[in-house]
């Protein structure tokens, strides 16, 4: 007897759970688009989003997934020939060098395998070695979602620095921003990519590429096509009004409703905390349940985690049976173990991941560890026990820690 009915709890690293507030903001006719609302709420936009990384520079809007603001991100920059430094500590560093590469850019790699952050000193060495400054370009994800590892942005800035190295430093937030603190400014970061549908709790389909003045000073040499070029989306007079083509009126409408209620309402600061609670809970409970059996984080140590996802491992394909049961008895959807092999690979059936970026709250995370602890129960999983117990008490102690 499937005990799956009710609201079904999607979590997975993105697309996240979208607010009913910002589904029921969508839910309107276009506007005229060439004067009016849209034009002063997209213009409104643009404050909140720099509040949310942290940053005075300028942020262009594309409709696109992550994918198309990495491209945006690159063309901006780079040109066929031009080489890039890409960082990878699991998937999606990697993935971006490799549209990268495909773009023409001549891609060295810096890898750091799918367990650990990336090392500061070792990029200071590569970088120094680099002496007749071909790299024109650092790429780095701030949090790889396949593995959950969250990388020091301000120590990888300070490592370009210390090596007296020009290279462009270029941080792609798509999982993380909204989610863990970033700093874009204070912390040095060049360029940032992010998109919508994870912490910013909006349906697929907005990409942002945020720039200052150094980046904008690689414009210049590069071609990025009339559709991906940054400059004239940053101006008001120009991009407000034509978006490139038709706005994504709806989409924009979402948006703002999830920057007042991030923004405005709880406040980012507020926003990183509650992730920070949530994931901890989470943690507590992974704990309890990894004090018998084979049950793991990816990432050993907690001060290399990101907030907004959690990577884990079990015995054999006890990770894939977990899953199934979550989604069909108990209305939990987990995600897949990925980059670790092939999706149906031994490697990737063992681990499973907890999307909790953005509209998370106790209930929630509750009744998601809930399914799990009694999904392996059910499928006599060892384990141990309290770890509901281990996740409310976590709880507890952070509400009052933040009171
Ligand atoms: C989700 C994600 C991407 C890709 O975003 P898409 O919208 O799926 O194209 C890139 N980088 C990171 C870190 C991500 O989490």
């Amino acid at each position: 007897m499937p005990l799956s009915q009710g609201r079904k709890i999607l979590a997975i690293p993105g697309p996240s759970v979208i607010p009913d507030r910002v589904l029921n903001a969508m839910h309107r006719a276009s506007p005229n688009i060439y004067e009016g609302e849209i034009v002063s709420e997209v213009e409104g936009m643009i404050p909140d989003l720099r509040a949310v990384a942290r940053t005075e520079h300028e942020v262009a809007i594309y409709i696109c997934n992550g994918h198309g603001a990495w491209e945006a991100s690159l063309r901006n920059v780079v040109k066929p020939g031009d080489r890039i430094l890409a960082i990878q500590t699991g998937r999606f560093g990697t993935n971006w060098g490799v549209l990268a590469s495909q773009m023409g850019v001549d891609v060295q790699k810096l890898d750091f395998g799918m367990q650990s952050p990336a090392d500061a000193n070792k990029l200071e060495e590569v970088l120094r070695a680099d002496t007749e400054g071909k790299i024109k370009a650092v790429t780095t994800v701030q949090v790889d979602t396949a593995t959950s590892v969250k990388n020091d942005v301000a120590e990888l800035k300070n490592a370009i620095v210390a090596a007296g190295h020009d290279a462009l430093f270029m941080v792609d937030c798509i999982a993380s921003l909204g989610c863990d603190r970033y700093e874009m400014d204070a912390w040095g970061a060049d360029v940032t990519v992010a998109a919508c549908q994870k912490g910013l709790m909006t349906p697929p389909g907005l990409g942002f590429v945020y720039f200052n003045d150094k980046a904008k000073s690689f414009r210049k040499h590069a071609v990025p096509g009339q559709y991906w070029d940054w400059v004239p989306r940053a101006e008001p007079e120009i991009f407000y009004q034509y978006f490139g083509g038709t706005p994504p009126v709806s989409h924009l409408y979402g948006l703002r409703e999830a920057l007042d209620m991030l923004v405005h309402e709880e406040g980012i600061e507020n926003v990183w905390s509650r992730h920070e609670a949530l994931a901890g809970a989470y943690w507590a409970a992974l704990d309890a349940w990894g004090s018998k059996g084979s049950m793991k984080h990816n990432i050993a140590d907690r001060a290399f985690r990101t907030v907004a996802v959690s990577t884990i491992e079990t015995a054999e394909d006890d990770a894939q049976k977990i899953r199934d049961w979550c989604e069909k008895e108990a209305g939990v959807t987990l995600g897949i173990g990925i980059g670790f092999g092939t999706p149906s690979s031994a490697e990737a059936r063992r681990r499973f991941r907890i999307g909790h970026m953005g509209h998370n709250n106790i209930p929630m995370m509750m009744g998601v560890a809930g399914a799990i602890d009694a999904a392996m129960k059910a499928l006599g999983i060892e384990h141990g026990e309290g770890a509901l117990e281990a996740a409310s008490r976590a709880l507890a102690a952070s509400v009052n820690r933040n009171a």
